[in-house]
């Protein structure tokens, strides 16, 4: 078993509220990645997890078990982060043995369990050098070696691939599902990097100062984000957000173009609202009957497709094209938009509207 669950977790340091009631559950055998920008609390929230930060309120429950005053050791988590921490004196062999050392299993079994994991993370050449005559990549995974080489109830993991070069951190993130799939057990998974956690995951907790915002799978949160703040953080590039009322069957917006109104919408008339256009729901088009009449801004090539920026008045609405896509800036443009994949926003409150 390895279900971790936190239950209103409280913590400030000093004026700052890093935890302002955090709650977790996350499954057994899950991938639970917690994504938040930077001083969200989620390092603060792994270290609580872990028992490494004292709490002004809140429990931590493992397996169905209150231990929000066990120490450490008792929890049973093994923790990796972003620094890889091992002891700089030992070979990749010791640092990767250490943890079953200390639980003093005999020699025999320490052997079979470093090569079983060495073997699943592809480090058994590496297994006789010291952290100084290895890589960064390969230092990570000796890390996780390491971690990984004790069965511990679950998994804490801070951002585990922060120090590696891009090309390193996208095989990675494919090594990690596959280790996940492979050994089973629980990865609590903290990020600040979208890609990482959509890809990774199977359940994600978008984190926003100190306070859980949504839970869901990947799919849901970047389909049906909760709130504005969620729809902003999640997607790239940025959902474009444009300001409207409803007004009977119209959607009227400030810099005034009019739609018709989203069936789906309950919406009452008059209330300010936020229009979400993710880019790939628009489209950009030189003529024709004008949904959003813009302004060209600026294209923005990326090899498989173009990010165009549209002016619609005074706001920007972003627009995924294909990569042939042309256009001079100041070119008058329309954006075609695909009203039932759009989302509003209660401007005021921010939350989603259904
Ligand atoms: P990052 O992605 O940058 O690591 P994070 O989401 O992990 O950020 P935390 O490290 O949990 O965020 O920090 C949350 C907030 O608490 C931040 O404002 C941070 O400055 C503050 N904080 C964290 N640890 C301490 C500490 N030991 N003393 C004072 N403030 C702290």
């Amino acid at each position: 078993m390895g279900t971790v669950a936190a239950h209103g977790l409280r913590k400030s340091f000093g004026e700052v509220q890093a935890l302002d009631g955090v709650d977790l559950d996350v499954p057994d055998g899950s991938f639970f990645v917690v994504l938040g920008p930077s001083g969200a609390g989620k390092t603060t929230t792994l270290r609580a997890i872990a028992g490494l930060e004292t709490l002004d309120g809140g429990s931590v429950h493992l397996d169905g078990r209150d231990a929000t005053a066990d120490t450490p050791a008792a929890r049973d988590l093994a923790m990796v982060f972003q620094s890889y921490a091992l002891y700089p004196r030992r070979t990749a062999y010791e640092n990767i043995a250490s943890p079953l050392r200390a639980r003093r299993a005999s020699s025999s079994d320490i052997q079979a369990a470093v090569q079983q994991v060495s073997a699943l993370l592809h480090i058994e050449r590496l297994l006789q050098r010291r952290p100084a005559q290895m890589s960064g990549g390969e230092m990570q995974r000796v890390a996780l070696a390491r971690a990984l080489v004790r069965r511990p109830r679950a998994f804490l993991m801070d951002e585990p691939l922060t120090n590696l070069d891009l090309k390193l951190r996208v095989e990675m993130r494919t090594e990690l599902t596959r280790i996940h799939r492979t050994l089973g057990g629980t990865f609590l998974y903290v990020t600040n990097d979208q890609v990482e956690a959509l890809s990774m995951a199977d359940r994600v907790a978008v984190l926003r100062e100190g306070r859980v915002q949504q839970v869901g799978t990947p799919t849901e949160v970047y389909e049906r984000p909760a709130n504005q703040w969620v729809a902003g953080f999640v997607g790239s590039p940025r959902i474009s957000l444009l300001a409207c009322r409803a007004e009977g069957d119209r959607l009227v917006g400030a810099q005034g173009w009019s739609l018709p109104r989203p069936r789906w919408t309950t919406a009452e008339d008059g209330r300010p609202l936020l229009l979400g256009l993710r880019a790939e729901d628009v489209s950009v088009e030189k003529r024709g009957e004008a949904a959003l009449p813009g302004e060209l801004y600026g294209l923005e090539p990326l090899g498989d497709r173009t990010v165009v920026d549209v002016k619609v008045g005074s706001e920007m609405v972003k627009v995924k094209a294909r990569p042939t896509v042309t256009g001079t800036p100041g070119e008058r443009v329309s954006v075609t938009v695909d009203l039932d994949r759009a989302h509003l926003f209660d401007a005021d409150t921010g939350l989603a509207l259904a």
